[in-house]
């Protein structure tokens, strides 16, 4: 028994919350090859590290038969380095439509009739890199009502005045323009959540049931 990591979707930071974790330190950081590694023999098969990682790395086989099983999943898996850091350091732009400048936030807000999905990051913070939205799959799984737009900021101080005091952040704003009724929002997050709950990642759901609602006023 024990773990196999798949090389395709492990990041291999030196910070892993799956070396942290590990009871026994069979998962450990090796320094030679700047990987993370397991030392099977000393691996109990709690399944700690395989819950642990968001991104979805590890897994733990008790024999052989899984063991095979593993190597032949992993080798079948169409991921690649270009989209593993597309999606898990996809604090930047993946998709230059989706960018929006923040001085051009206010007015979209006045003028557009949608409700607004808005990440805010800043490409140059640690926190962004590491939980970094999924752009991908948020917008594979949003309704078409709805707009979707990133933001980088610098500062977080300037957009205090969206509720918002750390970065990345998910908001919800309604558009003003043809809105005479306020929306849902709770119900809104509830209904996304719900309709993708066996497509989503953990760590999707977890940022939309997360995410905060900016009711706009006139500005
Ligand atoms: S959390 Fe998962 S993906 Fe990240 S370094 Fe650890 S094993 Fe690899
Ligand atoms: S299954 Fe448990 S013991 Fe084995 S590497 Fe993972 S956390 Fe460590």
């Amino acid at each position: 028994m024990g773990v196999l990591i798949n090389k395709k979707r492990c990041d291999n930071a030196s910070v892993c919350p799956c070396i942290e974790n590990c009871p026994t330190k069979a998962f450990y950081y090796d320094t030679k090859k700047n990987t993370v590694a397991v030392h099977n023999e000393l691996c109990i098969n709690c399944r700690k590290c395989m819950l642990i990682c968001e991104a979805g790395a590890v897994k733990v086989f008790r024999n052989e038969e899984e063991l095979l099983k593993l190597k032949t999943e992993y080798d079948e898996d169409a991921m690649t380095t270009e989209k593993l850091f597309q999606d898990r350091y996809g604090a930047c732009l993946v998709d230059e439509t989706f960018g929006l400048d923040l001085s051009n936030l206010d007015k979209l807000i006045i003028d557009s009739n949608k409700v607004l999905l808005i990440e805010f990051y800043n490409e140059d913070e640690a926190s962004c890199l590491i939980n970094s939205i999924p752009i991908k799959e948020i917008v594979e799984h949003i309704p078409k009502e709805v707009s979707y737009r990133k933001i980088e900021v610098k500062d977080v101080e300037i957009i205090k005045k969206y509720g918002v005091d750390s970065l990345p952040s998910l908001i919800i704003i309604e558009g003003q323009k043809n809105h005479p009724r306020r929306s849902n929002f709770n119900l809104f997050k509830r209904r996304i959540v719900h309709e993708n709950r066996r497509s989503f990642s953990r760590k999707c759901r977890l940022i939309f049931e997360n995410c905060s609602i900016f009711i706009s006023t006139v500005f």
